[in-house]
């Protein structure tokens, strides 16, 4: 069984340590402390970093960790800091990351990608999705265009409804009080944001959450929902429309 654990780093990120048979996964280390502390505090070694995307906050810790501990860096652009090798694809991953598939799901970069570990025994799966999905919400898009971040996540929203989602960043709060200024009618909604203000009013983390529960309530995952439509007037648009409609609208929230 995989045993992952969630370190905060930075102001508002998330990265995770990843435990598979054969050895330790760092997922977007944006700080090396959090990382070398749990390391010591398992009293193990680092064998692999994988980043989702080449933005500071989720791969400055690079540099320390692999100065200190020799594991490799791969990720699926150049541009990460002391990368050992280049993804795409259908990429076959090394010990111990050899069960995970890399999905490509550009739009925040040209160039992110999220790591999807299929179901094993009772464990449901996981996807570490960087910027590109939140809880509640998507990436900003910096390097792409709507339309490619749209693609990303209609290709994120195929994986088993039971997939548990690791996000980049604890921005599930900010998201929900977006979704329910835009859908004030929509209950699923403000149970999800009274629920997630809790969580944060006792400090917890508001992931992973459940594919199959973003369905419902992430506003960017239902483009084609009639009630969304409705409360954006869009009932006539094609679901790129409102997806880039509500991704303009979040960026002025
Ligand atoms: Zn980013
Ligand atoms: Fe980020």
């Amino acid at each position: 069984m995989p045993h992952i654990a969630m370190l905060s780093t930075n102001q508002d990120n998330y990265a995770y340590i990843l435990r598979l048979d054969g050895g330790i996964i760092a997922i977007d280390p944006g700080e090396a402390e959090p990382v070398f502390a749990y390391l010591e505090e398992e009293k193990c070694g680092l064998d692999l970093i994988l980043n989702t995307h080449m933005h500071h906050d989720h791969c400055q810790g690079n540099i320390a960790l692999k100065q200190a501990t020799g594991c490799k860096v791969m990720g699926s652009d150049e541009r990460i800091p002391r990368i050992d090798e280049v993804l795409t694809p259908g990429d076959k991953l090394p010990t111990p990351a050899q069960t995970l598939q890399i999905l490509s799901t550009p739009g925040h970069t040209l160039k992110d990608c999220c790591y999807y570990l299929p179901p094993q025994g009772e464990h449901p799966g996981a996807l570490f999705c960087g910027d590109t999905l939140f809880s509640g919400g998507c990436g900003r898009v910096f390097e792409g265009s709507v339309e490619q971040l749209f693609q990303s996540l209609q290709s994120i929203a195929a994986l088993p409804p039971a997939t548990l989602l690791y996000c980049g960043h604890e921005y599930t709060l900010d998201n929900y009080r977006f979704a329910e200024h835009i859908q004030p009618e929509s209950l699923a909604v403000r149970r999800k944001r009274q629920q997630v203000e809790k969580l944060r009013r006792s400090k917890e983390p508001t992931l992973p959450v459940s594919l199959k529960e973003e369905m419902v309530t992430n506003p960017f995952l239902r483009p084609h929902d009639s009630a969304l439509r409705h409360a954006l007037r869009m009932e006539e648009s094609t679901d790129l429309e409102v997806f880039t409609a509500l991704r303009q609208r979040k960026n002025r929230f």
